[in-house]
């Protein structure tokens, strides 16, 4: 990698930010591109978060990712929000443009787009969403502007189902006391952090997993869920798929280009 006096700068900000995957991707994709750009990690603080903001506005950077915890708290910098991000409540993308700042969540677009990249057509489908925290909400927003037929949600706290169930629209969205069946359910998305260690419990039971289901985990690990999804003969992804494609949007609202998967997927596996 060069830096030249022309370098154009993107990066992340959150807190951790040491595990992040997100600067291998975009890097290789400079690199693959050959682009004088590079993509940097930076820790920031809570209390530093709109010095952090401002200041990279005023460095002339082109945009960042935002990360755990500061995807809500950031929203009182921006001078525009998208309406996807509205809705979503959070922001993860950041664009710098002619001193104005504007807000983007790609989340859950990422996570549309991964299925699509996968030749699985969400129209009239029937969507079981495990989780109603904040990756959740950006899914379930996404999956109802596919048209799907049915989004079921279940979350060991009731009402944050509930809540989420009543900010969808168009879309058939009820929740859950308890997953009893998975029989006429499409595609099983797990939405909790349940999975993460591995001696986690698993966040559903198994023996209702069945062939004709796609189980999507967005945990960016093969997690005991997907392993017994798979005995079971179910088609499997991983949250790795979520990330690059995610990722691959931010990419193109800074540069206006739509960037080559492979080389992302390749970067970070
Ligand atoms: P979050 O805001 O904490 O939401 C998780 C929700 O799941 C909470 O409401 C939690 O309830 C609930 N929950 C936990 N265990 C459950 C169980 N066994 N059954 C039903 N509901 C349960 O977390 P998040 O930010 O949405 O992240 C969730 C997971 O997605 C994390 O593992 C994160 O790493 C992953 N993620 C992946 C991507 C990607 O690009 N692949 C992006 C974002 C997040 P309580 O609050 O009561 O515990």
């Amino acid at each position: 990698m060069k830096i030249t006096g022309k370098t154009k700068v993107v990066g992340i900000i959150g807190l951790p930010v040491s595990h992040t995957l997100s600067p291998l991707m975009h890097n290789s994709l400079f690199s693959f591109l050959d682009m004088d750009w590079v993509y940097l990690p930076f820790e920031v603080r809570q209390e530093a978060l709109q010095k952090a903001i401002f200041g990279l506005s005023a460095l002339g950077s082109i945009g960042c990712n935002v990360t755990i915890p500061h995807k809500i708290e950031v929203m009182k910098y921006l001078t525009h929000i998208d309406e996807k991000a509205k809705r979503i409540g959070a922001v993860n993308t950041i664009l710098f443009k002619e001193g104005e700042i504007f807000g983007f969540n790609t989340d859950g677009d990422g996570f549309t787009s991964s299925l699509k990249d996968a030749g699985f057509i969400l129209k009239d489908k029937n969507v079981l969403l495990l989780g109603a925290g904040g990756a959740a909400r950006a899914i379930a927003i996404s999956l109802q502007d596919m048209g799907i037929k049915r989004l079921s949600i279940f979350d060991k706290e009731r009402q944050k189902a509930e809540d989420l169930a009543g900010s969808i629209d168009n879309v058939d969205a009820i929740c859950l006391d308890k997953v009893e069946t998975l029989k006429d359910i499409d595609l099983l998305v797990n939405a909790t952090p349940c999975g993460m260690k591995d001696n986690d419990p698993l966040p559903c039971d198994i023996s209702l997993l069945h062939p004709e289901i796609l189980v999507y985990d967005i945990i960016y690990k093969k997690t005991s869920l997907l392993k017994e999804a798979e005995k079971r003969g179910a088609k499997i992804m991983d949250g790795m798929e979520m990330l690059i494609h995610q990722g691959a949007l931010s990419f193109e609202i800074w540069t206006g280009i739509y960037p080559p998967i492979d080389v992302m997927r390749k970067a970070i596996l």
